[in-house]
This record gives structure tokens, C-alpha cells and sequence, in this order.
């Protein structure tokens, strides 16, 4: 991982305005710098309340031909090619003001985005960057759609992508996500359209604000309206600039190098979702207690985990669990004597080993799922595990068949082995 770097925002206002591509609303967008740690936000400066929207996966509300975020009338969409500007720019905080439900789809292009922001002059702030990175190779797939990431100091991508016209046919691309690259290698490349799609999408309310202006255009022969390319590969450039926009809803840097074969935008987020899963952080822990509430179902007082500090893929996870005089097995066990029990220390645990096993099913829907116990095996008590004492427990996947697992845990006190056990485990559906 390299150092660490700095947050950045803009120096200055930068404003864009023009039809959104699905609704066909004229909005302005208003670039403006954010707070340090806010991350991305945009604001409905429209709507009573001025409702704000950040741009993170939990936010994501429809994924049809496009990416939208935000409920109910909150509702903002197509806000990837937006995003993948900011991305590839590395802007960290900034405050997006829209005055309608979607940013205009200027040219089709990323370009007029990427221009903007170059314009309102990105800086660096005060505040460490978070960054992605990946310690093993993982896949995801999502219905035709299927991506492997793989470590890499740098953001690269590899997309593939297959259509059946005369122009496209199958086309495969290979980039760095780098500023200087992006603005040469893909800002500039468009979104594509059917003629033959053009009915069936407006029946759904989509496509309102399209036109030969805002987009490719292409019927069975070619380009309507006599129109050029960018690139022969033009295509398969857009598609990798939209996985940019779709992997900004981490809220973070990616140093990893993504493989792409057929990607959609519900791809490029349940990649998203599973990136955020997988990846180590830098700058926060690999887990947060809200991360591991989205994917435990245990609660307090039965939530035994606070952190998890690392994770690599589905093979190995570490835990942190900090024991206090507050815990409520201390009232009974034992007054005037507080020990933590050793079930408790194996329920912790096994908690965590949860985790691991889920990390197996990355890309999957995880809140559908739980984890079963089946045996436990090799029980050791080393030492006792008192009041204040910070357990990390280490956990290595020993075997996976199916939806049952093998599971060796460690537990340790200030590098002292306090318990261990062997423990089998299976998902289940809820
Ligand atoms: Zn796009």
C-alpha cells in the first residue's frame, strides 16, 4: 500500500446544467467542496428540507440502465457518470447540489463532468484518504455479469463486453484509473442505445431525455443520423467508465485491478458491496461496528465482536473484542471475582468465524443468511480472560465443502494464547 494519502476536495465552485438522460428534467448540478470526512454528498436543493443524499451503496434504489440513489422522491438517478468524474479526479469530499431528480447527460460522456471538476481546481485537504485494497483474488457475479478482482498497487481494469451488432460484437479493453489516464483513455467515451429497446425502456419511464445528441445511437446497420465514433471502441470504453462511477459508491480509493466480463450496473454494485466486504482499509479498521451489524444478527448483549482488523478473502479473519467490567455475564461470574466464561469466549469466536464464512459468500445477498454451529472440537482454556483485557481472535478456514466449513480459532491476550478450538460450521438460509 502506498503511504498514505491525503483527502482531497475543490478550490472552487464549478456548475453544469442540461436534461437528465431517464427523467428528461432540466437540472443544475453545482459542484462545491465538502467538509473533510464527508465523502460525497449530494443535496436536493429543489425539495422542501433540501434532503441530502450521500453517495454510498447503502443509498442504492434501482439499478435498471442506470444507477440511482436515494427514497422516494429523494430519489436521484444516473449518477455514474457524475461519480466516475469525481473518482477519477480522487476527490474524497465534495458537496453536489442538484435543482431537479437527475445530473444532465450533457454529451453522454463522462467528459464534460471530468472537464468541470479539472476547472474547480481538485486540492488536497486536511484528513487521510481511505483506500481499497485487496489481499487475495475474489469473484463476483451477478446474473451475466461476472468480475475477478485481483491486488495491484494501482486501480486498473480489464472490461469485456459482447453485443450482437455489426459495430460492437465483442470488444475488450484494458486501463489505469489514473487522472491523466482516464481523461485521455475513457472520460470521453459515450452511452449507447437500441432503437430497437427505445419502446420497451420509455414504457418503463426511462430513456425520457434521450436523443442522438446525449447518446450513440444505433440501429441494425449503424450510428442514426449519420454519427461518428469516438473510438472503434468507444463501447467498451463507456462501460469501463461506468464501473469507475458505480465503484465510487464504496466512498473509497480502489488500489486493485478489476476484471469485467458483461458488467451492468447492478454488477458494478454488488462488485461494490463486495469490495467494501472484502477489501483492507487503510485509515479505519477492516470493520467497523456498523459493518458487522449490516452482517452479524447478534445483538447486545449478545454481539461479541467490536472490530474486525483483517480480512483476506475467505481465508483468514482477525477480531478484536474489548472485555469490560460492564459485561453482563460479570454480574454472576462471579461477583467479587470476574472471570469471562469460556463458552462466551468461544461464542466470540465463533462470531467472528460467522464472519468468515459469509466473507465466502461475497456478492451474495449475506442478510438472507445465517450461520450454524455444528461441533466444536479441540476446546482448549489456556488462560483466564479478565476485565479489560483485549481478546483478538484469529480465525483460518480449514476446509469449505458446500455450505459447511472447518474453522481453527485462536484466541489471545496481549499475545498469550488464552483459548482455542476446531469448529464446524454451515450457512443456512433464514
Ligand atoms: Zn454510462
Amino acid at each position: 500500500m502506498a503511504g498514505k494519502p491525503k483527502r482531497r476536495s475543490i478550490q472552487r465552485e464549478a456548475a453544469l446544467s442540461g436534461t437528465g438522460l431517464h427523467t428528461g428534467a432540466s437540472t443544475r448540478a453545482v459542484f462545491r467542496p465538502g467538509p473533510t470526512g464527508s465523502g460525497v454528498v449530494f443535496r436536493r436543493i429543489d425539495l422542501d428540507g433540501q434532503p441530502e443524499v450521500p453517495a454510498r451503496i447503502s443509498e442504492v434504489e434501482a439499478l435498471e440502465r442506470r444507477t440511482a440513489i436515494g427514497r422516494g422522491p429523494a430519489t436521484i438517478h444516473t449518477v455514474e457518470h457524475l461519480l466516475a468524474a469525481v473518482a477519477a479526479h480522487e476527490i474524497d469530499d465534495l458537496q453536489v447540489d442538484l435543482s431537479g431528480p437527475e445530473p444532465p447527460i450533457l454529451d453522454g460522456s463522462v467528459g464534460p463532468y471530468f472537464t468541470a471538476l479539472a476547472e474547480a481546481g481538485p486540492v488536497e485537504v486536511d484528513g487521510e484518504a481511505v483506500v481499497l485494497t485487496v489481499q487475495a483474488p475474489f469473484t463476483v457475479t451477478d446474473g451475466e455479469a461476472s468480475y475477478v478482482v485481483a491486488p495491484s498497487k494501482r486501480f486498473q481494469l480489464t472490461v469485456t463486453i459482447e453485443f450482437p451488432h455489426p459495430l460492437i460484437g465483442r470488444q475488450v479493453g484494458s486501463y489505469d484509473v489514473s487522472p491523466d489516464a482516464f481523461a485521455a483513455e475513457l472520460a470521453p467515451a459515450r452511452t449507447f442505445g437500441f432503437t430497437s429497446e427505445v419502446d420497451a425502456l420509455q414504457a418503463k419511464g426511462l430513456i425520457k431525455g434521450a436523443s442522438t445528441a446525449s447518446a450513440i445511437v444505433l440501429d441494425e446497420r449503424g450510428i442514426v443520423n449519420g454519427g461518428r465514433l469516438r473510438w472503434p471502441d468507444e463501447f467498451v470504453r463507456h462501460k469501463a467508465a461506468d464501473i469507475v462511477g458505480d465503484l465510487a459508491l464504496t466512498g473509497c480509493r480502489i488500489r486493485a485491478h478489476v476484471v469485467a466480463t458483461r458488467p451492468s450496473h447492478s454488477g458494478n454494485v454488488a462488485l461494490a458491496r463486495a469490495l467494501a466486504r472484502a477489501a483492507a482499509r487503510s485509515g479505519v479498521p477492516a470493520m467497523d461496528i456498523g459493518r458487522i451489524m449490516d452482517v452479524l444478527p447478534h445483538r447486545y448483549p449478545f454481539l461479541l465482536v467490536d472490530r474486525i482488523v483483517e480480512v483476506e478473502g475467505d481465508k483468514r479473519i482477525v477480531g478484536i473484542k474489548n472485555v469490560t467490567i460492564n459485561e453482563p455475564f460479570f454480574q454472576g461470574h462471579f461477583p467479587g471475582h470476574p472471570i469471562m466464561p469460556g463458552v462466551m469466549i468461544i461464542e466470540a469466536m465463533a462470531q467472528v468465524g460467522g464472519m468468515l464464512l459469509l466473507a465466502h459468500f461475497e456478492g451474495q445477498n449475506v442478510e438472507d443468511k445465517v450461520v450454524y454451529f455444528m461441533s466444536l472440537d479441540n476446546v482448549k482454556f489456556r488462560r483466564p480472560v479478565l476485565p479489560g483485557d483485549q481478546l483478538r481472535f484469529e480465525l483460518e478456514m480449514l476446509a469449505f465443502r458446500g455450505k459447511t466449513c472447518r474453522m481453527k480459532g485462536q484466541a489471545f491476550v496481549d499475545g498469550h494464547l488464552v483459548a482455542e478450538a476446531e469448529m464446524m460450521a454451515a450457512v443456512v438460509d433464514k
